[in-house]
C-alpha cells in the first residue's frame, strides 16, 4: 500500500486532492481523517500541514508527498523531487519598504530580515557574501517593518498585492516555487510500481490538458490542404461521407489556437464543425 502526504487545508489541499481525483483516485472527501483509503487504488492519503510533509516522506513514514518546493528546500529533507506539479506558484522574494533606495544585495548588510525562510535566505545571503540578522517569525512577515521588528522582509510572494497593501516593493526574486510530487529515497519495488502507475496517468493528463476534439465535413478536394491546417498526434482521421465529394475529418488540437484553425478551415470550406471536450489522451 503506498501512501502519499498532502496539505490538510491550505493553499495546496483543493488541487492535491483534484489531481488525485483526476488520475483516478477516489478518496471520500466527507470521510477525511487522518488516513483514508482510496477506494480504487492500493494508496492511503494521510493529510499534515505543509511543513511536515518533506520530513515523512524523508523517513519513509510516507512513501509520497505533495508539497511546495520551497518547503522541501527549506527543511532541508533528502527527498526525491519526482515531478513538478504546475500548481501553487509561488517565489520567495526579499522586499524592502518602498520609499528605499536599492541598488544591489550590499543594500542588506547589517539590517534586519524578517522571514519564515531561514535556510533558503541564510544560504541565499552567504552566497553573496552578506552579513544580515535574520528575525525568524513564522506568520504576518509582511507587517514586520511596519511594527519595527524589522528592516525587510524575506517572504513568499505570488501576486504581489500583499506588498503593496504593506507599503513594501520587492527587490530580490530568490526562489521559485510550485508544488511538487515526492518520493522517499528507498521506496519499495512495489512502491515504485505504484508510482509509475501515477505518473504515467498524470503525464496523459498533463497532455490532455487544453486539448481540443475537432470534427468536420469537408470537401475531398480540401483534405489535403486541411491535414496541413491539422497536425494530429499521428495523422488526422478521415472518413468517407455518404455524400459523394465530402469526408469526415477527425483530429485533436490545442485550445489555444482552436480559432485560428477553424477560421482556415472554413476558409477551405469546412462544414458542420464540432469541438469536443477531451477528457483524456492515453500516450
Ligand atoms: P499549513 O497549515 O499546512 O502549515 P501554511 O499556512 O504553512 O499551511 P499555505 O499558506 O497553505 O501554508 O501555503 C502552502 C504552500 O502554497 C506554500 O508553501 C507555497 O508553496 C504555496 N503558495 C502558493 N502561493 C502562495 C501564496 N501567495 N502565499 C503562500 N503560499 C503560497
Ligand atoms: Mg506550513
Amino acid at each position: 500500500m503506498l501512501r502519499i502526504a498532502i496539505q490538510t487545508k491550505g493553499r495546496l489541499n483543493e488541487q492535491s486532492m483534484e489531481l488525485l481525483h483526476e488520475i483516478g483516485i477516489d478518496v471520500d472527501a466527507a470521510k477525511r481523517k487522518f488516513l483514508s483509503q482510496a477506494t480504487n487504488f492500493p494508496i492511503e492519503v494521510l493529510y499534515l500541514r505543509d511543513d511536515d510533509i518533506p520530513q515523512v516522506v524523508a523517513n519513509g513514514t510516507a512513501s509520497l508527498g505533495i508539497v511546495g518546493l520551497n518547503e522541501v528546500a527549506e527543511r532541508g529533507c533528502d527527498v526525491e523531487v519526482v515531478k513538478k506539479l504546475g500548481f501553487g506558484g509561488c517565489r520567495i522574494s526579499l522586499a524592502i519598504p518602498k520609499g528605499e533606495r536599492y541598488d544591489s544585495v550590499e543594500y542588506f548588510c547589517g539590517k534586519r530580515i524578517a522571514t519564515s525562510y531561514p535556510k533558503i535566505l541564510g544560504e541565499f545571503l552567504a552566497g553573496h557574501g552578506v552579513k544580515a540578522d535574520m528575525e525568524v517569525i513564522t506568520g504576518s512577515v509582511e507587517i514586520a517593518p511596519a511594527a519595527g521588528i524589522a528592516d525587510a522582509i524575506f517572504d513568499i510572494v505570488s501576486s504581489g498585492g500583499t506588498l503593496v497593501t504593506n507599503g513594501l516593493k520587492e527587490v530580490e526574486r530568490v526562489f521559485e516555487s510550485e508544488a511538487v510530487l515526492i518520493a522517499n529515497r528507498n521506496l519499495s519495488m512495489e512502491d515504485r510500481a505504484l508510482l509509475d502507475e501515477l505518473l504515467f496517468r498524470i503525464e496523459s493528463e498533463s497532455v490532455s490538458r487544453g486539448k481540443k476534439y475537432l470534427l468536420m465535413n469537408i470537401p475531398t478536394a480540401s483534405l489535403d490542404e486541411a491535414i496541413k491546417i491539422l497536425p494530429a498526434m499521428r495523422s488526422p482521421t478521415v472518413m468517407p461521407l455518404a455524400v459523394e465529394g465530402w469526408c469526415s475529418l477527425h483530429s485533436v488540437v490545442d485550445a489555444a489556437s482552436l480559432w485560428d484553425k477553424v477560421r482556415q478551415l472554413k476558409a477551405i470550406g469546412a462544414e458542420g464543425i464540432l469541438v469536443l471536450t477531451l477528457d483524456k489522451i492515453i500516450p
